[in-house]
């Protein structure tokens, strides 16, 4: 099976849960368990390099949260009390969160997840192996090489139906990986980096846009993010000329889509070319940072006649996709 779900580190995390509903002390087995459970090592791997957060406070963060501990104290670090709105959600809705769970195992995941991926990819794709891991994750679903590590709340905020399209938009991310052109002139390092960033989001967000649609539960920070989102798509033309910058000096993506906004306008692209196109010459830039833009703007300039207000990139910049091109 190309497509693997694991749900060890959420069926190792029940037993704690337990004990902190019931506000025992932690047992050292379960604590040990949790410890050595290869999904949850995942979790704390990337949860440590990335906002510094220990194994230790993370489990203190799901602890206080299912034993009702923590509402009087004020959280000093943001990630950690962006874990504890999570967390506070979890427990506030753990049977919800639990039927989804349970919803989820009894689906054919794998079978789905191809079927909406296909939509965006090309017919001969390869779809390479990959396991998604269900566990405690602070409300994120994140993607590397071979894994997903797809959060519990998440889920169950989102709604069965939504949680699946959102492993598609990733799994579409790991197939894509196989074929996409790459860099390694690093003259063009930030420039291309810049065009992928736009190109794989935003033809993944075709396939499922978390920023763009309500999920079937309320989660006020989900519901922020997506009003953010929205206006960042409502303004693409702005924000376009402000990417157009960014590719002509080199400016770092990290720097040029502030909080993710390479997904709403990368989505406006593929939107774009889409409508003017059809899905198959959107499919054929797959892969291709460079062509996503090329066809983007030949999409732009057509509809420019129709509309006002349609960014259309310079030729500096369609002039530096061919240097980009010739030396990759
Ligand atoms: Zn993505």
């Amino acid at each position: 099976m190309a497509f693997n779900p694991d749900f060890s580190g959420y069926q190792v995390m029940l037993p704690f849960i337990e004990e902190a509903k019931a506000s025992q002390i932690p047992s050292k087995d379960v604590l040990q368990s949790i410890k050595e459970n290869s999904a949850m090592s995942g979790v704390f791997r990337f949860m440590k390099e990335e906002y510094g957060v220990s194994i230790d406070v993370f489990l203190k963060v799901i602890y206080d949260a299912f034993s009702h501990r923590w509402k009087d104290k004020t959280p000093a670090n943001k990630y950690v009390s962006s874990l504890k709105q999570t967390y506070d959600w979890c427990c506030r809705n753990w049977d919800l969160v639990a039927t989804s769970v349970d919803s989820l195992k009894s689906t054919d995941l794998e079978a789905i997840v191809k079927e909406q991926c296909l939509q965006y990819l090309p017919n001969n794709v390869v779809f390479p192996d990959l396991t998604v891991y269900f566990v405690f994750n602070g409300c994120d679903g994140r993607g590397f090489k071979s894994e997903i590590y797809m959060d519990i709340t998440l889920c169950a905020i989102l709604g069965k139906e939504k949680c699946v399209s959102l492993l598609a938009h990733e799994y579409h991310h790991s197939c894509r990986a196989n074929f996409a052109l790459r860099c390694s002139n690093p003259k063009w390092k930030n420039a291309f980096e810049t065009l992928s960033c736009l190109e794989s989001e935003g033809v993944a967000d075709k396939i499922y846009n978390l920023g763009g649609v309500l999920p079937d539960n309320d989660y006020p920070p989900l519901r922020q993010l997506i009003k953010k989102r929205k206006e960042i798509y409502e303004n693409a033309p702005k924000h376009l000329a402000e990417v157009e910058k960014g590719i002509l000096t080199d400016v770092a993506p990290r720097k040029t889509f502030s909080e993710g906004s390479n997904h709403p306008l990368g989505n406006y692209m593929a939107d774009l070319i889409e409508r003017r196109f059809g899905r198959t010459l959107l499919v054929d830039c797959v892969g291709d940072p460079l062509k996503f833009l090329k066809t983007y703007n030949e999409a732009a300039k057509q509809e420019k006649r129709d509309e006002a207000g349609i960014f259309v990139f310079s030729k500096v910049v369609i002039y530096k996709l061919g240097q980009i091109m010739e030396d990759l």
